[in-house]
């Protein structure tokens, strides 16, 4: 019943020790943030950015929803985007998806959850677009796993379609976007292999022109 008091005590200990280690550490993240990272991971509450990655307040700018899903008519991961891309001008984004991923698993099965099977709907997209693959492994943990894999190799080529990441590559050939996996039961990162810093892998559909064209013609 009391968590949250004692959230705020954990609030006043880790105040404490900051400043214990570094008298100027709120004073200096006062004055503004310049992170080099966006992390687009999973609300889990056992995947935390800075955490895991032993990091601290101002390194890394965050964005988080069920399953690290990078859908592009969602206002929120596409604001949290272009501020991050266009404006932090950061170098890296990471789209960090994890094993046991509650939304990757509830994707995976036929149940009806109500509100949430909308966005479910995205994650058996990349199960449609890999069935085979998938299919084809007999382990129900082993194809939850790399399902979880394909699903944030997905999102990573997802980010590359959008013209913020695209109008960013042409002007500062930046930010390289990455695919990573975490295990929750051993802490582990561990990176896909995906990074992509130009649209030289994407099919030509996808492609968008420095351009904006006034109308669509309608
Ligand atoms: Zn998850």
């Amino acid at each position: 019943m009391d968590t949250y008091k004692e959230l705020l005590k954990g609030n006043k200990l880790w105040v404490q020790e900051k400043l214990r280690q570094d008298p100027k550490f709120f004073e200096r993240l006062s004055k503004g943030q310049s992170p080099e990272v966006l992390w687009i991971g999973c609300s889990d509450s056992r995947v935390p950015a800075n955490e895991i990655t032993g990091t601290n307040p101002g390194d890394i700018f965050v964005h988080r929803n069920i399953a690290n899903m990078v859908v592009h008519s969602d206002m929120n991961m596409l604001s949290v985007l272009d501020y991050a891309v266009s404006i932090l001008k950061v170098k890296h984004v990471i789209v960090c998806g994890h094993y046991g991923c509650g939304g990757v698993k509830a994707a995976m099965t036929n149940e009806q959850y109500g509100l949430v099977d909308n966005w479910l709907r995205h994650i058996k997209d990349v199960y449609r677009l890999h069935q085979e693959e998938l299919d084809s492994i007999t382990d129900e943990e082993q194809r939850l796993n790399r399902f979880a894999e394909l699903n944030v190799i997905e999102q990573v080529f997802d980010l590359s379609k959008t013209s913020i990441i695209q109008n960013a590559w042409r002007s500062r050939s930046l930010p390289m976007i990455h695919g990573w996996i975490y295990d929750v039961a051993t802490g582990i990162l561990q990176d896909l292999g995906v990074s992509l810093h130009s649209k030289s892998k994407l099919p030509s559909i996808y492609n968008v022109t420095g351009k904006v064209v006034a109308g669509l013609g309608v």
